[in-house]
């Protein structure tokens, strides 16, 4: 599968360019190693952190996504960001064909390959390779998906247009999300339980700093339409989109016709 080294260089960046990690601003070409380094401190405590932070809800979330992608044994799936492999495990005991994760972060993938559930899975592969610049074949794949990855890329634009490279004409790209609530009561409510999040980090993973950078990332995300002509930019068509509770995420889908 894999057919090219994945440098971890930005694509773009030079060194004086500068971009957000949270709320801090960093040179460009620091994101990769900064987001590397929060997920390499997360990694053992993130399946766990997940449910706690989300109340068990990512998991509905992610059902969701399995559901409107219909895994198929004839799909192969590029789980881009995979982590832990998550969404490419439920994909393939959900009757998908095969899945590979692709990840920055070794220690994400590890942990997920030391997962019970995700060992006895034969057709699942991992490599490690940066979103930016997928070792992957064009036109190769039915289905690419990016889970609560896309926000922490450094660069957007280029992960979109890898995302359709690596396509075949007729395969769809889906991107769970944290998004942008509408409405102000419940937003204020939601703003009120991040704030505690970096507490659960301190008290679960003994680090409040990758969590603080996870409530910053979340609030500076594009929202909904703004990420929907992200993809429109990277070629994509019938893009759409769809809030889960009330838009704390959304589901944003688009083809690659030919
Ligand atoms: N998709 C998984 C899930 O839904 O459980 C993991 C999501 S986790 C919040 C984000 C993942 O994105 C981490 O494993 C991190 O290493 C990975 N990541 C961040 N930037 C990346 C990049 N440029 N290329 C590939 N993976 C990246």
């Amino acid at each position: 599968m894999a057919n090219k080294s994945s440098p971890f260089i930005p694509a773009d960046a030079s060194p004086t360019d500068t971009i957000d990690f949270g709320d801090e601003v960093i040179p460009t070409n620091e994101k990769v190693k900064r987001v590397r380094e929060v997920f390499d401190s997360v990694a053992t405590s993130y399946d766990v952190m997940n449910d706690v932070m989300s109340l068990g809800i990512h998991r509905l979330w992610k059902a969701r996504l399995i559901s409107l992608i219909s895994p198929h044994p004839s799909q192969h799936l590029v789980d881009i960001a995979g982590g832990t492999g998550d969404i490419a495990g439920r994909f393939l005991k959900k009757g998908g064909g095969s899945a590979v994760v692709a990840d920055i972060n070794t220690e994400m993938m590890a942990a997920g390959q030391h997962r019970s559930d995700l060992s006895s899975l034969v057709s699942l592969d991992w490599v490690h390779a940066n979103a930016e610049c997928l070792p992957f074949d064009d036109s190769t794949a039915e289905i690419a998906v990016i889970a609560f990855g896309l926000r922490n890329v450094t660069n957007r634009p280029a992960a979109l247009r890898e995302a359709y490279r690596i396509l075949k004409p007729g395969g769809r790209f889906f991107c769970l999300e944290f998004s942008h609530i509408r409405a102000k009561p419940l937003a204020k409510a939601y703003d009120l339980w991040s704030s505690l999040l970096p507490g659960f980090g301190q008290v679960i993973a003994q680090d409040s700093a990758s969590y603080h950078y996870l409530v910053e990332s979340i609030r500076r995300f594009p929202n909904q339409e703004a990420l929907a002509a992200l993809f429109a930019d990277a070629g994509f068509a019938r893009i759409k989109y769809i809030n889960l509770s009330h838009g704390i995420a959304a589901i944003h889908c688009g083809w690659k016709l030919d």
